[in-house]
């Protein structure tokens, strides 16, 4: 019995027409892709930032900087994001989303940069050669925001809901991509149906 590696999932994925870091940025469409290896579960959520935040640049006021700064601990504390249908522990939390200190006026940025760095929720970055990163201003200037868990399972998995809908109303649907040691499967998930089940 050989268990699907996870490059050979990933390839998978990209035959069935799909990427994890979708070229095309859609408004209101988020992506989802789940793999299961033994008892680790993975989760990679692609959410456009104009719906998990309501804006794609930097903070530029104090409330956008409390906004994201909220999203990423909610993130990094899987508060409201993903539910797992089986007894699971979160294991490890990468995303995208920096978090800002509010007292800039002490010009303590070079300092701030280098904590940020150390931040646990900022584990890797190795993920970032992969796609576009936008911290530099693009033409079109549009940000993705990834989310990445892991979750140690002791049971078999059944499957995950996504509960983010009712706070991101402008997200219409999360286009899912699962494979697990049961098969694979592609799902659109939606406020009307936010549960993957497999
Ligand atoms: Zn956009």
């Amino acid at each position: 019995m050989k268990k699907p590696h996870i490059a050979v999932s990933l390839l998978l994925f990209s035959s069935l027409g799909f990427t994890v870091n979708a070229q095309q940025h859609v408004h209101g469409q988020g992506e989802l892709l789940v793999s299961q290896e033994g008892n680790m579960l993975h989760l990679q959520l692609v959410l456009p930032a104009a719906d998990a935040l309501g804006f794609e640049h930097e903070p530029e006021t104090t409330e956008q900087l409390n906004s994201q700064n909220l999203l990423a601990e909610r993130f990094t504390l899987n508060t409201n994001v993903i539910d797992v249908e089986g007894k699971c522990e979160l294991v490890n939390v990468e995303h995208t989303l920096e978090t800002h200190d509010d007292d800039h006026e002490s010009g303590h940025d070079e300092a701030h940069e280098g904590e940020h760095a150390s931040h646990k929720e900022h584990v890797s970055h190795k993920e970032h050669d992969e796609h576009e990163d936008h911290e530099e201003h693009e033409e079109e200037n549009h940000q993705n925001i990834e989310v990445e868990y892991q979750f140690h399972c002791d049971d078999a998995v059944s499957g995950i809901t996504v509960a983010l809908f009712e706070s991101m109303p402008s997200l219409s649907a999360i286009q899912a991509q699962w494979i697990t040691e049961r098969g694979q499967g592609l799902s659109e998930l939606s406020a009307g149906k936010p549960t993957l089940s497999w």
